[in-house]
């Protein structure tokens, strides 16, 4: 098994690079954010859920690490997993390493993309024309970088010391940006 995080603040691309590696090498492309956007036609579940979306907040750990196991767990018999968007702070760092673990399994790589703060806004603010997503306006946005750089950014000193974070340039094109990481996974 192959298992890669992509990682990098909202609006780097993980979504549209996870699609392409993950059909390349045939993994299964975990995204928590959609994960938990299928979740939002689930009754008062789902409202809890856009709450914190709108907001730009994280939503609670206990949602989601069990939309992921469960997730994980009916994939098993594959190739793979690339994850994106998750995990999104140290509790689910630590609890997504357990749980692979117990499966005989672990993290390969995480694949970070950087992108500074106002070409990803650029780029969400583009997105927001034709995504449809109510968390791509410009004040929720804002909230999201805020989440972002106190929750998110500690876990990479975390895969630094695991020894697998690899850094990547996430300002050239979507297809520049795919054979770059395509090269770090061929070595
Ligand atoms: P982006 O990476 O562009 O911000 P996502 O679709 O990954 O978009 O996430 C959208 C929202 O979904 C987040 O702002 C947050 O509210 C929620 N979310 C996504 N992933 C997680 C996670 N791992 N833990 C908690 N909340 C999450």
């Amino acid at each position: 098994m192959l298992n890669l995080v992509i990682f990098g603040p909202p609006g780097a691309g993980k979504g549209t690079q996870a699609d392409l590696i993950a059909q390349k090498l045939n993994l299964i492309h975990l995204s928590s954010g959609e994960l938990l956007r299928q979740e939002l036609a689930n009754g008062e579940l789902g409202q809890e859920i856009q709450k914190y979306q709108d907001a730009g907040e994280l939503v609670p750990d206990s949602l989601v690490v069990r939309l992921i196991e469960n997730a994980i767990t009916k994939n098993l018999d594959r190739a793979g997993f690339i994850f994106d968007g998750y995990p999104r702070n140290l509790n689910q760092a630590n609890s997504l390493d357990k749980f692979l673990a117990a499966q005989g399994l672990k993290l390969d790589l995480v694949l970070n993309l950087e992108l500074d703060e106002q070409d990803a806004i650029d780029r969400i603010i583009l997105r927001s024309q034709t995504s449809g997503r109510s968390d791509d306006n410009a004040q929720t946005i804002g909230k999201r970088f805020q989440t972002y750089q106190t929750q998110t950014l500690p876990i990479l000193d975390y895969y630094q010391n695991h020894g697998v974070l690899t850094n990547i340039d996430g300002r050239p094109s979507i297809a520049e940006v795919n054979s770059q990481i395509l090269k770090i996974l061929a070595e």
